[in-house]
Parts: C-alpha cells; sequence; structure tokens
C-alpha cells in the first residue's frame, strides 16, 4: 500500500509505500476509493491549534507520532476481514466513522467515543485515508451508503456529521424560532441543508461573502445576513424580531462568535463549531441576565453517523459540491483549501 504522510509538521506531505496490513481479530481492511480533504488536516499538518494570547495546543503534546497519514473522511470496499470481524462481508461498500475512542473506558462504553481521553481517530491520532487501505477497528464504525455517489459518501463522516451533531444540540426549536448559522463554507452549508431535517426552525445564514450569502439562499436559507456590515446586528435583531434562539458559528474567530452570542435572544444557544482560532473576551453577567448558554461541538458520535446515513439514504440531503482529485496531488489540493480556492469539498482518489 502506498499513502502521502505527514513525516514532519508543515512539510509537504510524503509518498511512502509499506506492506497491506492483514485485518486481525474484529479489524476490517478498506480499500479506499476517496477521502475528502478537511480543514481541520490543515491544522493537524501544521501540528497546532491557535488558542489565542500566543498559545498553542501542539500534537507534539498530544503525543501524536509521526509518520502520520491524514485523512479522516473515508470510502471504500470491505476486502478483508479478522476471524472475530462479523456484520460486513469482502465486496461491501461503506462510509467509515473516524472518531474511534480506546474502546475500553467508561466513555466509550457510554457510546460517546468521539469524547473518549485516549482517542484513536482514524487520520489524526493514527493513520487514516490519503492512502489505498485503511484497517477498521471494528464492522460497527462501517456505514452503508447505498444511493449516494461514493465521493459525496465519504464527507458526512466529517463534514456532515459535525453539522448534524451541531444542529441536535440546539435542538428542540419551534417554528417560530431563528436559527442563525454563521459561515457557509462546507460544513456551514451542509448544516444549511441537513436543518429542515433536524428543526422546524426558521433557518438564517450569515456570511461575509455575497457568493456564499446567494448560494446559502438558492439553498433554502429563509434570509441571509452580511455579518461583516457595520449594522449587522442591528439587521439580525430585526429579522429575528428581538433576536435569535439559537446560533452556530462555523468559523470560530473571536469575531464571529461576539457576533452569535450578541444577537441572541434571552435563553438563548449559543454552539462553536469552526476551529479558526484565537480567543474572545466575554462579558460573564450577559449569560445570567440573559440565560444564555455557551458550548461547543466536536464531529458526532456514531449512533449520531447512523442516524445522519439514514437521512443521508432517505435522499432528504441535498449534496455539496464535490471536486475530485488524484491522490498525488494531496499536497496542492491542501495548498488550494489553505488559498480559499475550493467551494465544497475536494476528494482525493488513490
Ligand atoms: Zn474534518
Ligand atoms: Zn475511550
Amino acid at each position: 500500500m502506498y499513502s502521502y504522510q505527514i513525516t514532519e509538521w508543515a512539510k509537504p506531505l510524503e509518498r511512502r509505500e509499506c506492506d497491506t496490513p492483514e485485518p486481525q481479530g474484529t479489524e476490517v481492511l478498506i480499500r479506499i476509493d476517496a477521502a475528502g480533504i478537511c480543514h481541520s488536516d490543515l491544522h493537524i499538518w501544521d501540528g497546532y491549534f491557535d488558542l489565542g494570547g500566543g498559545q498553542r495546543l501542539t500534537l507534539d503534546d498530544r503525543g501524536v507520532a509521526l509518520p502520520l497519514t491524514l485523512g479522516h473522511e473515508i470510502v471504500g470496499e470491505v476486502v478483508a476481514l479478522g476471524s472475530d470481524a462479523e456484520g460486513v462481508a469482502v465486496g461491501d461498500k461503506r462510509v467509515v466513522y473516524p472518531w474511534i475512542g480506546c474502546r475500553r473506558c467508561e466513555i466509550c462504553a457510554s457510546g460517546e467515543e468521539h469524547l473518549c481521553m485516549t482517542p484513536r481517530f482514524l487520520g489524526a491520532r493514527v493513520d487514516g485515508g490519503y492512502s489505498d487501505y485503511v484497517i477498521v477497528a471494528e464492522p460497527k464504525y462501517l456505514f452503508d451508503y447505498t444511493g449516494v455517489p461514493t465521493n459525496l459518501a465519504c464527507t458526512y463522516a466529517c463534514a456532515g456529521l459535525t453539522a448534524y451533531s451541531a444542529l441536535n444540540k440546539v435542538a428542540p426549536l419551534t417554528e417560530r424560532d431563528h436559527l442563525v448559522i454563521i459561515g457557509a463554507g462546507g460544513v456551514g452549508m451542509s448544516a444549511l441543508h441537513l436543518a429542515a431535517a433536524v428543526t422546524p426552525a426558521q433557518v438564517i445564514v450569515a456570511d461575509i461573502d455575497p457568493t456564499k450569502r446567494s448560494a446559502a439562499r438558492q439553498a433554502g436559507a429563509t434570509d441571509t445576513i452580511d455579518n461583516g456590515a457595520d449594522d449587522a446586528i442591528k439587521r439580525a435583531l430585526d429579522i429575528t424580531g428581538g433576536g435569535a434562539a439559537a446560533t452556530i458559528d462555523f468559523v470560530g474567530a473571536p469575531v464571529t462568535t461576539g457576533f452569535g452570542l450578541e444577537i441572541l435572544r434571552k435563553g438563548g444557544i449559543h454552539v462553536v463549531v469552526g476551529l479558526y482560532g484565537d480567543a474572545l473576551p466575554l462579558s460573564l453577567p450577559m449569560l445570567p441576565f440573559k440565560v444564555l448558554t455557551l458550548r461547543g461541538s466536536y464531529v458526532g458520535s456514531v449512533a449520531e453517523m447512523a442516524a445522519l446515513m439514514d437521512l443521508v439514504r432517505s435522499g432528504k440531503v441535498p449534496p455539496i459540491p464535490i471536486h475530485p482529485r488524484p491522490l498525488p496531488e494531496a499536497n496542492q489540493a491542501l495548498d488550494d483549501l489553505r488559498q480559499g480556492r475550493v467551494l465544497g469539498r475536494t476528494v482525493l482518489n488513490p
């Protein structure tokens, strides 16, 4: 097998070859058809996340060893099974749930593996999908995607799941409530597409880019806001009749979360999803005065992945734009994403 691996943080990925592994026990060997490129791949490639105030969260500190194969949005075909692997057969086409935990702790036992303190996330902690093969620990992490194009299917493992789990965190809302999605990039657009299936609330999209706002209106947003405009907060309060019930920040910058908190009505909730980075000064009395909730959301659980794939297979989720590229163009594709030259999702085909 061959893989495009980080051998040194922030240096070009290296093509490296090794023996194709044989699945042991409950493991499944997948021959990869496609792997999506996620914005967080850029952070992992750099080797750190910006925590603000000059502080960094480095992957070295987290004990991530190099070389590492990136790629956590993986789709492919089952080609071999360990002796204890049950529930899939050779030839099955599956999307891989990559947010796998240690599979031993209480958090993992409760089904919240994505919250495990010693994760084994594919493409972030152990080798992932920028490769032609990947080993998956158990068949329960594999999901049928019948009726969905292969290159699109992989994007549900992160972009789709992240959007879906964030939407679950603001439910239940009513049809009189307003939900404001901040940032209409790949994950924000996925959230807009999924919103109708999760919440009856009126969905408004805020983005500084007029092209993205018009794409959001075409995709069913009730209204849009230019959150970079001077009167953005006043406009948001006008549209929502005094404030939104919920805001979800798919950018995760001080200015976007500041905006999201500012436009909430009493009792509102703001969810931070994006990992842009940096820090935000927060007016503490506003939390009790307005009974606000501020929380984070990171990918989603295995159960949420199962529910999401049910929705996807039922045809209720419009596709996001996909740009396939050959795996050997991985470095160029990552650069293009960093330069903002990608609308929708790039997927790599080995
Ligand atoms: Zn991702
Ligand atoms: Zn665990």
